[in-house]
């Protein structure tokens, strides 16, 4: 019977929904806890420069608190005045002492709003540059790195620049907030405290070793079980945006009940992950309270001592002083003390909430920083060159490739070598290194051994922005972004400005022209998340005239036509046809009508090139290979 045949009580659903299915499934999505065998850095360090930089909101926050500590220190002593001698002041005495409190009081409000706001616009805003700046290290880092190579996932990239980065946020505003705001007002409380009464402050200071061992305790299992939960998180997005994009694949597949289990399971790891680290948090601020009462139960302990007279040698260095406590003076400030050091304990309090914020911080903080460590292995060497114009002749020299040490060779001291203008065809079976072999080309690797030359110049001379500008890919898998018609196609303009000329120039060159004309704001139709709006024909057709929108000398079409109907095929191909009088154009195929516009084709077969007679494409050897 299958779950669904009979309708369940909504309790039962419930309880359902509280607890992990049993059924046996893989888990093929798992953030990876630590990518990197990388020495660990002080996760502290790293993000200096990044609070450095915010001096400006930070000095004014500090300068704020200063404000406000002051206002605080100054209204103590009016409320004790207030409530020791109310019944002896006359009423414009009370009038005018209310009224400086008053304005003391309001003062330390405005102070701390304004403290709080401008650490908090530090805090964001250095760690927006830090998300900012990780981005742009993670676009320009390793392929291999979002190839799978490195373990980590993409939605576990997104969980580290999104929600993790702002846990980085909350960690610096705490920094900020305990160096100079609490301490100031820590230090003032204790001199306001020494100066009533030095035992007493003795006594209560007895509390803090205690509370900065239990803190510091707690601090570090509050950090290991914040960064499981932020481990189940990631897994739990990174799962999403696997199976969100494939919900076709999903329901063709009747896969929804078997997915919606693997949700549920995902799901429910997070959430006993995450109610693990809650009840962290609330269980610490009432373990220090417990240490205050202490300090509280010394405190009327030692005035009970005091007033019942009974004095011993131990007790002697508290009582000589506590005895001040009842003479008269002081007497008066006995609510200051009090107040004090209820102020203290919030504080100290706040001290703990910051260095737990801080130990929840900086897994985060490690986890961010990971993402930056995956530098490209392709780099621009300084005295590379810019091309302006080439044309177009492309030389493999003895190419090798793998993708990793202990991998097998792609491509086996592979020689190649296509003439400017002219239009070449691969085929061979997939996985045979097609598609690798154009990755060369853009240098988005670089080979084991062996070179590449365009127009006579080894490409790892010659720019990287420049190398790729001169060579247009329509790849293998179609990649479009929710955004118009128009911005697909001028995509690579997308920072500048787009020339709707050329767009258009583009999108006829690829027979996309008609139908970008049927829909409902033609080059400024959005075409819906990945191009989902649009039919697999037009997504190609639509990538094709992202590629002919650049200036470039190379054509690449990595199998850019094996999602197409016949007709749409055609479209294609007479497009192509129109390129290759002034263009190189390597065609990447396993479709025999694809090939035939091409002067030479090659078989590219377990790592080796072999160029074809035209005979021998029908011969039953191409056949069995593709
Ligand atoms: P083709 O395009 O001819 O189908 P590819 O060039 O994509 O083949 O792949 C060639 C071989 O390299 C395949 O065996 C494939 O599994 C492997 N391969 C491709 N990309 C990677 C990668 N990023 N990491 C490891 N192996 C890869
Ligand atoms: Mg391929």
């Amino acid at each position: 019977e299958t779950p669904l045949s009979f309708p369940r009580s909504h309790f039962f659903k419930l309880k359902l929904k509280s607890s992990p299915p049993k059924i046996h499934l893989p888990l093929t999505c798992k953030a990876s806890p630590k990518p990197l065998n990388s020495p660990k850095l002080s996760s502290l360090s790293s993000i200096k420069p990044y609070i450095e930089a915010q001096y400006k909101p930070i000095l004014a926050g500090w300068l704020c608190s200063l404000v406000s500590v002051y206002s605080l220190s100054k209204s103590i002593p009016k409320i004790g005045t207030f409530s020791s001698s109310i019944s002896k002041l006359s009423v414009t005495q009370l009038r005018n002492e209310g009224l400086v409190l008053g304005v003391f009081v309001l003062a330390r409000l405005v102070a701390t709003y304004w403290q709080q706001a401008f650490l908090w616009e530090a805090a964001l805003s250095g760690v927006h540059d830090l998300r900012v700046n990780v981005f742009e290290e993670v676009l320009q880092g390793d392929l291999a790195f979002f190839e799978g190579g490195s373990g980590v996932l993409a939605g576990d990239i997104a969980c580290r620049i999104t929600s993790e980065a702002n846990d980085v946020a909350d960690a610096i505003y705490a920094l900020l907030n305990t160096i100079v705001p609490s301490a100031l007002q820590l230090s003032a409380m204790a001199m306001q405290m020494l100066v009533i009464s030095p035992v007493l402050s003795m006594i209560s200071a007895m509390a803090i070793p205690c509370m900065a061992l239990v803190i510091t305790y707690l601090g570090e299992r509050l950090r290991k079980i914040s960064k499981k939960s932020n481990l189940t998180m990631a897994t739990l997005s990174s799962y999403l945006n696997e199976v969100l994009p494939a919900i076709l694949f999903v329901k063709a597949n009747n896969a929804e009940l078997c997915e919606s289990a693997r949700f549920q399971r995902f799901a429910h790891s997070d959430l006993s992950e995450r109610l693990k680290k809650k009840k962290m948090k609330a269980l610490i601020p009432q373990i220090v309270q417990i240490i205050y009462f202490g300090a509280l139960f010394i405190l009327c302990a030692g005035s009970l001592l005091v007033s019942s007279g009974s004095f011993d040698a131990c007790t002697m260095v508290s009582f000589i002083t506590s005895l001040a406590f009842f003479i008269e003076p002081i007497q008066s400030y006995y609510w200051d003390v009090v107040y004090t050091v209820l102020l203290c304990y919030g504080i100290t309090q706040d001290i703990g909430k910051a260095y737990n914020e801080l130990k929840q911080g900086e897994p985060a903080i490690e986890r961010l920083f990971d993402l930056t460590k995956f530098k490209s292995k392709v780099i621009e060497k300084p005295d590379a060159v810019d091309l302006d114009y080439i044309n177009g002749d492309v030389k493999f020299c003895d190419i090798s490739f793998r993708y990793g040490d202990n991998m097998p060779l792609v491509l086996n001291k592979m020689n190649l070598h296509i003439r400017a203008g002219e239009t070449v065809a691969l085929v061979g079976p997939s996985g045979g290194g097609k598609t690798t072999l154009v990755k060369l080309l853009l240098r988005l690797y670089d080979p084991l051994s062996g070179h590449i030359l365009i127009d006579n110049h080894n490409i790892q001379n010659i720019r990287l922005d420049n190398l790729r500008r001169h060579v247009g890919l329509v790849s293998q898998d179609i990649t479009l972004f929710s955004g118009t018609v128009a911005e697909n196609i001028g995509y690579r303009d997308l920072m500048r400005k787009i020339d709707m000329e050329k767009v258009e120039l583009a999108a006829r060159t690829a027979n996309a022209d008609e139908f970008i004309g049927k829909l409902p704001q033609g080059y400024e139709t959005n075409i819906g998340p990945r191009g989902s709006r649009l039919s697999g024909g037009q997504r190609q057709r639509l990538a094709i005239a992202r590629a002919l929108y650049q200036d470039f000398s190379i054509l690449i079409l990595d199998e850019a036509t094996s999602a197409l109907d016949s007709r749409s095929e055609l479209l294609v191909r007479q497009a192509v046809e129109r390129l290759m009088e002034n263009h190189t154009v390597f065609v990447i195929a396993h479709r025999l009508e694809t090939v035939m516009m091409a002067k030479r084709v090659f078989l590219l077969n377990e790592g080796k090139l072999e160029e074809l007679n035209r005979p021998t494409l029908f011969s039953s050897k191409y056949d069995s290979l593709v």
